[in-house]
C-alpha cells in the first residue's frame, strides 16, 4: 500500500501529516511512503530527510496518480478533491461535522474518508491516535507565549536592583486539554494562575497544576456527555458572564479555550468585562472563529486593541505556528490510526470496530457516519448518502 503525504495548502498551515521517523514504523505493515516535494519544508523537514528515511519524493501529479491513501493535516483544497478518485482513501482532520458537504463530495467520487476528529477519545486504545488532544496541547502552550509577548510586563516575580516586578495574574477560562496546558505553561513562566470551567471535575486538575480554581456561585455543573461540557441555558449564560466579569477585571491576562462540541463557542468575556480590565491587559481567544468566539470583538487571525487599552488576540490555528512539535505529535497519531486500519498491506474497513465507527466518514460511495449523514439534506447528499436525512 502506498501512503502519500501531501503539501498542505491552507493559508498559514505549516504542519505536515507525517514526519520522517514514522516511515520505518509503517514499512513492516507493508506501507510505502510517498512525499510530495516540499511537504515538510515549513516544519523544517526537507525532502532529503524524508528520502534518507526511505520515502519516495514525488510531484503532486505523481502522488495523486500512485497513492492508495492520502495523509493530510487539514481539509484538501478544491483542486486536490478533483484529483482524488474511486478506491483511494484520505485520512486527516477533515472536520466533517462542520463541513459535511466535503464528505459527500468525496463519497460521490468513491473516496474513503477517514477523519481523526471523530475518534472515540475516551477509549484507552485510541489515545495514541488522539490528534485533537495532541494539537490542543500545542495550542494551549503557544497561547501563553502569544499572551506573554503581547503583555507589556513580566510574567514572573522579578526582584532586581532596579525594582521588584509583581507576577502577572493569568486567568484561563475553559480547562480541558488546551486550558490545562496553558495553566502549566503560564505557571512555568512564573505567573499566578487561576482556572475556571463548567465541569466541576476539572477543579482537581487545575489545582494539581498549582493554580486556583475559580468557583462561580451563580452557575452549577454543566458537565455533558463523554467528558465534554453541555451548552448553557440563556439564564445560566447571563449569570456566568455577569459573575465572571469581576474575576476577569482582577487579572492581567485572560486565555479562553471554551468549546461545546457541535455548537458555537460560548461567549465568556463580554464588552462590560473588557471595559473593566486595566490598560495593558491581554486576552487570547482560542475559541475565535468566523461565527464568534469566547470574547466580544475577537476576530480569528487578528489582534485588536480596544479603546481602553486591552489587547485581544483572535488566536487562529495556533498548532500551525509550532509546526515541528505539532507535526511530530500528529504524525504519531495518524501513523497509529493507519496501522490500526491496515491488514495484510491494505486498508481493512470494518464498521463494527469501535474506533472505525467514529473515524470512517465515507466508504463505498456513501457517507456512512450517522452524525455526518444526518447533517446532509437529501438534495445535497444525493443517492449516495446513508442515514437519517432530517
Ligand atoms: P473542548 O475543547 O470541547 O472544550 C474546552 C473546555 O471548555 C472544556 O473543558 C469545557 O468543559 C469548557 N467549556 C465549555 N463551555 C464552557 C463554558 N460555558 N464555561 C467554561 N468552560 C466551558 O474540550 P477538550 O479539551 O477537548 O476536552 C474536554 C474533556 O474531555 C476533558 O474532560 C478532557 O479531560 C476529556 N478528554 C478525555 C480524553 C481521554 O479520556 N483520553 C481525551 C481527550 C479529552
Amino acid at each position: 500500500m502506498k501512503a502519500a503525504v501531501v503539501k498542505e495548502t491552507s493559508p498559514g498551515e505549516r504542519r505536515v501529516a507525517l514526519v520522517p521517523d514514522a516511515i520505518a514504523r509503517l514499512r513492516p505493515a507493508g506501507i510505502d511512503v510517498l512525499v510530495e516535494s516540499g511537504a515538510g519544508e515549513a516544519a523544517w523537514l526537507p525532502d532529503a530527510v524524508y528520502a534518507d528515511a526511505g520515502a519516495s519524493i514525488v510531484s503532486a501529479a505523481e502522488l495523486y496518480q500512485a497513492a492508495d491513501v492520502i495523509l493530510t493535516v487539514t481539509k484538501p483544497s478544491a483542486a486536490a478533491v478533483n484529483e482524488l478518485r474511486k478506491g483511494q482513501a484520505i485520512i486527516g482532520m477533515l472536520a466533517p461535522l462542520a463541513d459535511p458537504d466535503l464528505a459527500a463530495t468525496l463519497a460521490a467520487r468513491g473516496v474513503t474518508v477517514i477523519s481523526l476528529d471523530g475518534l472515540p477519545r475516551t477509549l484507552s486504545r485510541a489515545q495514541p491516535m488522539d490528534a485533537l488532544t495532541s494539537q490542543s496541547n500545542v495550542a494551549g502552550y503557544k497561547a501563553v507565549l502569544v499572551a506573554a509577548s503581547e503583555f507589556g510586563r513580566f510574567f514572573p516575580l522579578l526582584i532586581t536592583a532596579a525594582g521588584t516586578a509583581r507576577p502577572a495574574k493569568v486567568l484561563v477560562l475553559g480547562t480541558g486539554v488546551a486550558g490545562l496546558q496553558a495553566i502549566g505553561t503560564a505557571r512555568r513562566l512564573g505567573a499566578v494562575v487561576s482556572g475556571y470551567d463548567v465541569r466541576p471535575s476539572s477543579k482537581d486538575e487545575v489545582e494539581s497544576l498549582g493554580a486556583t480554581f475559580v468557583e462561580l456561585t451563580s452557575v452549577g455543573s454543566a458537565a455533558g456527555e463523554g467528558g465534554y461540557a453541555r451548552e448553557l441555558t440563556a439564564e445560566e449564560r447571563q449569570a456566568q458572564q455577569d459573575e465572571l466579569t469581576g474575576h476577569i477585571a482582577r487579572h492581567d491576562v485572560v486565555i479562553t479555550t471554551a468549546q461545546v462540541p457541535g455548537r458555537r463557542p460560548p461567549l465568556l468575556v463580554t464588552e462590560d468585562a473588557i471595559k473593566a480590565m486595566t490598560p495593558g491587559s491581554v486576552i487570547v481567544d482560542m475559541g475565535a472563529s468566523a461565527l464568534g468566539g469566547n470574547v466580544t470583538g475577537s476576530r480569528p487571525g487578528e489582534t485588536v486593541v480596544t479603546g481602553n487599552g486591552v489587547t485581544i488576540v483572535g488566536a487562529d490555528n495556533l498548532p500551525a505556528t509550532v509546526p515541528t512539535a505539532a507535526s511530530n505529535a500528529y504524525s504519531r497519531n495518524i501513523s497509529a490510526l493507519l496501522l490500526h486500519l491496515t491488514r495484510d498491506g491494505a486498508l481493512a474497513i470494518d464498521p463494527g470496530d469501535e474506533i472505525q465507527a467514529g473515524v470512517v466518514i465515507a466508504h463505498d460511495g456513501k457517507v456512512v457516519h450517522p452524525g455526518v449523514a444526518g447533517l446532509l439534506l437529501p438534495a445535497e447528499g444525493g443517492a449516495g448518502v446513508d442515514g437519517p436525512s432530517d
